[in-house]
Formats: C-alpha cells, sequence, structure tokens
C-alpha cells in the first residue's frame, strides 16, 4: 500500500481502503502564504464593513450551495476518509448544513452579534453607559485533521466568517480533496475573492501558515501532540489560538442502566468513522452487577458489525485512514495483551488488508496500559467493571485529557449529578459524541484535550475581540479622584469608602454628607 500523502510538488490524496491515488492537488509553498494573508485581509476589511444580516444572507447563499452538492460531498469525504458513505450524510454533511443554516439567520445574527449594555453596580460609575462591542480579528487560520475533513473545517468557517472574519484554511494532508471542495463551494456562493483560501500541503505548511505576519488568531484541531507546537508557535508571537485535541472520552454505565440501548450506545460511539473521532467512546466502567451482561452484549453487537469500503452501503465500519493509524492500534492492543487484558471480539488487522482493522472489544484492562491512558484513535472499546459510580468517576477523571463523557442511567437526576463530577468539556446523558452535532453547545475540552471552544455562542465569541466602550453622563464633572490631591480630600475620600461599603444603612447615611464633599472639592487640577 503507498503511503498516505507524499510531498513533491503536488500532494496525493488516497483511497484508503485500496491505496489507490484518487486526486492530486498543488502544494502551496510557504513563500506564497505572506501574499495570500494579505489578499485575505483585504477581502475582509470590506466583509467586514458589511452589516451582519448581509454577512448572514452571503452564508445562505453557501448554505444552498452545500445543499444542491450534498451527495458530492458526502461521496468525496467517504471516499477520501474511507468512512461509510451514510456516516459522512449524518457527521460531516450535516453538521454543515445545520450550522450554515444556523448562522444564515440574519435576525439570529443580527442578535449575536449586537453591542451589549453593560449596567454598572458601582454608584462611583453609575452614570456611564457601557458597552461591549464585538469585533472581528481580521485574517483567521483554520488548521484542521482529516477525520471530519467537512464538519470540522466548515463549523469553524462559518462562525469566522459570520463575524467579518477572513480564513485561510489548511486542510489535513490526508484529505486535501475536501479541502478543495471548500474553497469550491465558498466560491460558488459567490463568497468574496480572498474571503476563504486554502492552503494544500503537510506540517510545514501549517506551522509556516501559524508564523505568517497578518494571521490574527489560529483555530487548531488536531492531536495534542501538534497542538502543543501550534501553542508554542502562537505563544511566541503572541497570537492567540483555539484548540481542539484530542480525547479518551470515558462512557459510564449504571447498573440501572437501558442496557440494550447503552450497549448500541457503546458500540456505536466506539466505532463509527472506524473508532476515529475525537469523542468516540474508548474506556468503559460499568457497575458490576451489570457488567457481565452489558460486555456479552457489547461483544454480539460488535460481532454483527460489516467492515467494507465507504462506498458499500451496507458497510458499518470501514478502513481506517493509514497505516500509521493501524499499527498505532495495534501496538497499544498487544501492550494491553502483554499485561494482562483480555481481546473478546477483534484485535487484529481484517482479512480486507490494507488499513482495515477489526471492531474490537478488550476488557481485564487497567491503568497501567497505553490503551487505558493515550488516544486510541481507532475501533477499540475497553470495558472495565466497577464497584461504585464513584469508582467509574475516579476512573474517568483518571486522565490528562478531558474532552467528553457520558452517563448512562435511568435516573437523569443522578446523571446529572454524576456529569457535575466529571472532569470533561461535555458530558452526555444517555448519548455519545452527539454533543458535536449541537449548534447550541460549545465544543473544546480541558488539559490536554485543549482550550477555548468552538461551536456555540462561546465558539462564535473565539471569532470576535470584545471591546468595552463607555460614555461619562456628567461630562462637565471634574472626577473626584482626579489630582488636587489634599489631607481634606484624603478625609472626604475615606468617608466616601464609609459610605460606600460601612456595614449598616445608617451608618453609611451618616457619611453621606462627607462622601459629597469629594464632588464639590476646591484645589483641582
Ligand atoms: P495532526 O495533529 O496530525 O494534524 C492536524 C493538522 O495539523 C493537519 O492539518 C496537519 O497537517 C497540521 N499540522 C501538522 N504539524 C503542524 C505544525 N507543526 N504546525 C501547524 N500545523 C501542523 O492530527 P490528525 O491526525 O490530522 O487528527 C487526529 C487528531 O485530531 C486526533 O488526536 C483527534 O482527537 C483530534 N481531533 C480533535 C477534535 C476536537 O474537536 N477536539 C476534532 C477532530 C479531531
Amino acid at each position: 500500500m503507498a503511503s498516505p500523502a507524499r510531498t513533491v510538488d503536488f500532494l496525493e490524496s488516497h483511497d484508503p481502503a485500496t491505496g489507490e491515488v484518487i486526486a492530486r492537488f498543488e502544494l502551496t509553498p510557504p513563500a506564497a502564504l505572506a501574499g495570500m494573508v494579505v489578499r485575505a485581509r483585504e477581502a475582509q476589511a470590506a466583509w467586514a464593513r458589511l452589516a451582519p444580516r448581509d454577512r448572514a444572507l452571503a452564508l445562505g447563499r453557501l448554505r444552498d450551495v452545500i445543499y444542491q452538492r450534498r451527495g458530492e460531498i458526502a461521496d468525496v469525504a467517504s471516499r477520501e476518509t474511507g468512512k461509510p458513505r451514510i456516516e459522512a450524510t449524518f457527521a460531516d454533511v450535516n453538521v454543515a448544513l445545520d450550522t450554515a443554516t444556523y448562522y444564515s439567520s440574519p435576525r439570529r445574527v443580527a442578535r449575536m452579534l449586537r453591542p451589549e449594555h453593560v449596567p454598572h453596580h458601582s454608584l462611583t460609575v453609575k452614570l456611564k453607559r457601557g458597552q461591549l462591542r464585538y469585533e472581528p480579528y481580521g485574517v483567521i487560520a483554520i488548521i484542521s485533521p482529516w477525520n471530519y475533513p467537512i464538519a470540522v473545517p466548515l463549523g469553524q468557517i462559518i462562525p469566522a466568517l459570520i463575524a467579518g472574519n477572513a480564513v485561510v484554511l489548511k486542510p489535513s494532508e490526508l484529505t486535501p480533496w475536501c479541502g478543495a471542495l471548500i474553497g469550491e463551494l465558498c466560491q460558488n456562493a459567490g463568497l468574496p475573492d480572498g474571503l476563504v483560501q486554502v492552503v494544500q500541503g503537510a506540517g510545514a505548511v501549517g506551522a509556516a501558515l501559524v508564523e505568517a505576519e497578518g494571521i490574527a488568531k489560529v483555530i487548531f484541531t488536531g492531536s495534542a501532540a501538534t497542538g502543543r507546537r501550534v501553542a508554542e508557535s502562537c505563544a511566541r508571537r503572541l497570537v492567540p489560538s483555539v484548540l481542539e485535541l484530542g480525547g479518551k472520552d470515558a462512557m459510564i454505565v449504571l447498573a440501572d442502566a437501558d442496557l440494550e440501548i447503552a450497549s448500541s450506545g457503546a458500540v456505536w460511539g466506539g466505532f463509527t468513522n472506524c473508532g476515529q473521532a475525537c469523542l468516540s467512546v474508548e474506556r468503559i466502567y460499568v457497575e458490576r452487577a451489570v457488567s457481565e451482561k452489558f460486555i456479552e452484549m457489547c461483544v454480539t453487537k460488535t460481532r454483527k458489525l460489516r467492515l467494507g469500503p465507504g462506498s458499500d452501503a451496507n458497510t458499518d465500519v470501514g478502513p481506517m485512514i493509514s497505516p500509521q493509524q493501524v499499527e498505532r492500534v495495534e501496538r497499544q492492543v498487544k501492550d494491553a495483551v502483554a499485561r494482562g487484558a483480555r481481546v473478546l471480539v477483534g484485535g487484529h488487522r481484517g482479512a480486507l488488508g490494507g488499513n482495515y482493522f477489526e471492531p474490537t472489544v478488550v476488557v481485564d484492562v487497567n491503568h497501567s496500559m497505553e490503551l487505558m491512558r493515550e488516544e486510541t484513535f481507532g475501533p477499540v472499546i475497553a470495558i472495565c467493571p466497577v464497584d461504585s459510580a464513584q469508582e467509574a468517576v475516579q476512573l474517568a477523571n483518571n486522565s490528562v485529557f478531558g474532552l467528553g463523557a457520558s452517563v448512562w442511567t435511568r435516573d437523569v437526576r443522578r446523571g446529572r449529578e454524576i456529569a457535575a463530577q466529571l472532569n470533561a468539556g461535555a458530558v452526555m446523558v444517555n448519548d455519545a459524541i452527539s454533543a458535536f452535532g449541537i449548534c447550541e453547545a460549545p465544543h473544546g475540552g480541558r488539559g490536554a484535550s485543549g482550550w477555548g471552544r468552538t461551536h456555540a455562542r462561546l465558539g462564535l465569541l473565539e471569532m470576535l475581540q470584545v471591546k468595552y466602550v463607555d460614555v461619562e453622563g456628567l461630562p462637565r464633572l471634574h472626577r473626584p479622584w482626579w489630582f488636587g490631591y489634599s489631607a481634606e480630600l484624603a478625609d472626604a475620600a475615606d468617608r466616601f469608602l464609609q459610605f460606600l461599603y460601612a456595614p449598616g444603612l445608617k451608618e453609611r447615611l451618616m457619611r453621606a454628607r462627607g462622601a459629597l464633599r469629594l464632588l464639590f472639592r476646591g484645589n483641582r487640577v
């Protein structure tokens, strides 16, 4: 099988099922980046002057184009990643369409971006009229992974645009076709030239983009190891960043859970996208009273999954993206087995060859194993019986990652209580992964899973710089704290503090007169 991406003067896209070259794209030379950022800045200046509702209307045209070309987008995402076409439809096209729909409502967008009144509680500034204004950054670099090559970038590009920014997108070198398609969709929608530009290449181009003069913010999605490099580079230049990194999501199954649903949720949450989702279920802690039954159900359901190419409508689980990913999964499973784990189903490469790895259920696991500590990013679920919900919470939180988690129980109140104890950016009760597809749900992690948020209002705020503006209500008054200091002023200042902060109302009122002297003092400068 050919290596997934060779960087000569063009980039090859490979079908992960066969290794066959399916498309070629010109590599962007790092030297071209400066000019691209200048073009983006010019386009952005005019774009930011549009009223938010007009930007929303333009994004409505992007939504229409995505809708019209939805079949083709699903085909390309499926061919390039190997995921079943149905998963490209649900997870990539649907998320992109939903985001574009959400941000193409002129009323919603006008409401989200309008300046906010800031009431002041303190008497000293009561008459100032305060306001928060939201302004775009300028040119935002968006660097994306290959696993959701449509949903991840468009889920970030659309809010970046609605906020008034231009975008330079660097898709993964493993999914350049999806990246090029996104550029084409933006062009078809009639977005201004230069507003969304796509650069093609591997890590070196990504690193050069982060360093490019004029990039005002970096939204990076990828592994923790690359995220650290991006963060270091941003820090050196004092460029702000959002880091959407890996996860090691835990699923907690309580004894009262609907096991039929929970086991289907575990199998889907572990194996959708061939386990290559940042929010994949990777570790399952199940209460011992039901663990045997739950494990048996997971094994039975895993055996039924059909491995095959993404283009086959009956395929449940496609190939992994690259031989390197397969090797990583194989290494983690081998290490776990060497440390006493048992593989109940799967555990090795699929009979179809290439990048196929069988959906795998592992038990007798513990945290000495890499499988329980490092992101696997493949079709493996590791199940660990626990004596109590408390033990499950403690083990779930025993991770450097903190992206997502799920709790499965019929007792919703208890589900919420456990959610509150989990160290994660999002916790789903009786579901997994789905929060990523909810426009109102902020997406992001803690610890090694990164910082900042994408999606929802918090994600939109990451695309905006906040400015506080206030207007003095008594512009002709010398401010009491301005120059002309004296012993008399010091005394009046102390009375003023007593007037504001003394414990009883009576005592405060007694100081009122002395405090007022502050306003009418002489000796002003
Ligand atoms: P990766 O870190 O290898 O690459 C991500 C992107 O960064 C690619 O476009 C790559 O070319 C680029 N890149 C590589 N080196 C760079 C550098 N030095 N500077 C700038 N850019 C550089 O990740 P991947 O293998 O493409 O994606 C899988 C990872 O992404 C997993 O860890 C997964 O959990 C994570 N992920 C996270 C989220 C999330 O929202 N938290 C979503 C999807 C995937």
